[in-house]
């Protein structure tokens, strides 16, 4: 099998073919870079740290594991040795760490190569992919577009075809608002199923790593290589990760929540499309649908933007040109080497969510607060679980607009933490959650839904998210990956 034809497969038959030997694992890794980067990258610049010598060299140590052969982009915070990592930031210029994450050792195990780092928001804290220190990268189904964020990156590479699957971080839908927006699947896991150790932590008690794919399997084959406990990740949970081996299992007899009040205004009358649209699609599988009045995502933001920032503070507290990369060079003191590394190292946004969250840490703020923050998050959590204890899932928007323009939102914070409305409430509550692309809209955006469930609730999202991938038609249910994936046209 030629290159021309490798890239545009599914993982699963990728690592089939490997394993069958109808296409090298060299073949196989440079497949992407061969095929669609040469057109896409140079305008879409998902990639920010990549060396065809370390793709040769993990070709020839990859293995016949599940992901045979198959090239993965990470996102620039997960911790690589054969790579510079630096969360796409000045502070970290040319930071290599001494050791791999966990999830990307368990990648290297499973038969996949590493193809590169993806770019990012400035340690993961935007919507766009705009706030890197490398540039923005752009949506391929439009350039003057943003993929979403914060992993951007990964996301466009998976969509325009340089690998079939990519991993991010979420700590409030930065992997699936970027799925939603570049039209991919995209799984945020329940917390603790993905170890988080070597992802540069942003807000802990949120971080999760997300996977992202052009096929509701090939999440199930990640999944299934990453997920379970970790002995250098505490927060990871006991006992094995529900398994997900029966994803095209569908949804009879199952009911979905239908928090239909979250739409009524705000929301794009395309986004409210596609959730009629899937819905129907679950219906006709047998699944019920049941309304229920869902508390409004504001609640959610502002919870989130107190825990996220305060816990941002004092995770960035180490980045002080000590120990890390960048050192500003004109410094008489230790005092003047802090400030002046950080504030020449950390961009902006950065440097407004340190202010944020120290301030909400204060003394004198605490209990006004942090606390209060605390307080919203159980009344959240509880929220969810009062909703699924009436139904097994539910429908929500991934993103309450299809892709914005670049520079749309970047001169109003507040604007570009409201993109994240409907994703921030399952990393408050720690619960899994599951981007679907549906289609493209009139204009050619990619369209897509949020499927939430229950802690460990994984294997049902594959179910429901497999049978919106088949437009609801049972007798596609099944394991063919021939499923048509929507590729960008360039405009
Ligand atoms: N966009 C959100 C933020 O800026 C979420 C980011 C994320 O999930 N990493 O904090």
């Amino acid at each position: 099998m030629s290159a021309a034809e490798a890239w545009r497969l599914s993982a699963a038959s990728l690592a089939d073919g490997v394993r069958a030997g109808s296409i090298g694992y060299q073949e196989a890794i440079e497949s992407g870079w061969e095929g669609p980067a040469a057109r896409w990258e140079p305008d879409v610049h998902a990639v920010v740290h990549a060396d065809p010598e370390v793709r040769r060299r993990g070709a020839a140590g990859s293995n016949g594991g599940p992901l045979a052969g198959v090239p993965v982009l990470v996102k620039d915070n997960l911790c690589t040795m054969d790579y510079p990592t630096t969360c796409g930031s000045r502070i970290l210029g040319g930071y290599r760490p001494p050791y791999d994450a966990t999830v990307v050792a368990r990648l290297r195990e499973a038969g996949a190569v590493i193809t590169g780092k993806g770019n990012m928001d400035e340690f993961a804290m935007g919507s766009s992919t705009e706030y890197s220190c490398y540039g923005p990268t752009r949506n391929p189904y439009d350039l003057e577009r943003v993929p979403g964020g914060s992993s951007g990156g990964p996301a466009a590479a998976v969509a325009y075809g340089l690998c079939p699957i990519g991993l991010g971080s979420d700590t409030g839908g930065s992997v699936r608002q970027p799925a939603a927006f570049c039209g991919v699947f995209g799984l945020k896991p329940t917390y603790g199923r993905l170890s988080r150790y070597g992802l540069v932590a942003f807000g802990s008690s949120l971080d999760q790593v997300g996977i992202f794919a052009r096929h509701a399997g090939d999440v199930a084959l990640a999944y299934a290589a990453l997920a379970g406990p970790d002995p250098f990740d505490a927060t990871t949970r006991l006992g094995p990760a529900p398994g997900v081996s029966d994803w095209d299992r569908g949804v009879r007899g199952l009911t979905f929540g239908w928090p239909a009040n979250l739409w009524k205004e705000g929301v794009d009358p395309e986004v409210v499309g596609a959730l009629e649209q899937a819905a129907a699609c679950l219906e006709r599988c047998g699944a019920r649908r049941s309304p229920l009045d869902f508390l409004p995502g504001e609640y959610a933001v502002a919870t989130y933007y107190l825990v996220a920032t305060a816990e941002a503070s004092s995770n960035l507290a180490r980045f002080d040109g000590v120990r890390y990369g960048f050192r500003h060079p004109e410094s008489d003191d230790v005092r003047a080497l802090y400030t002046r590394t950080r504030s020449a190292g950390f961009g902006p946004e950065v440097q407004r969510r340190i202010l944020l969250g120290t301030y909400a840490l204060s003394a004198g703020y605490y209990d006004a607060y942090y606390l209060t923050a605390q307080r919203a998050r159980t009344r959240i959590r509880r929220e969810y679980e009062a909703a699924f204890a009436r139904c097994d899932f539910m429908l929500m928007p991934a993103a309450p607009s299809l892709p914005f323009r670049l520079g749309e939102k970047t001169d109003d914070p507040l604007e570009m933490y409201l993109s994240d409305i409907f994703t921030l409430g399952a990393n408050l509550a720690g619960i899994p959650g599951l981007t679907v692309p549906l289609d493209l809209s009139a204009a050619g955006l990619p369209r897509a839904v949020q499927l939430l469930g229950p802690e460990d609730s994984e294997p049902l999202l594959l179910g429901a998210a497999r049978v919106i991938e088949v437009r609801g038609e049972e007798t596609r249910l099944g394991r063919d990956h021939l499923t048509e994936f929507a590729w960008p046209t360039k405009r």
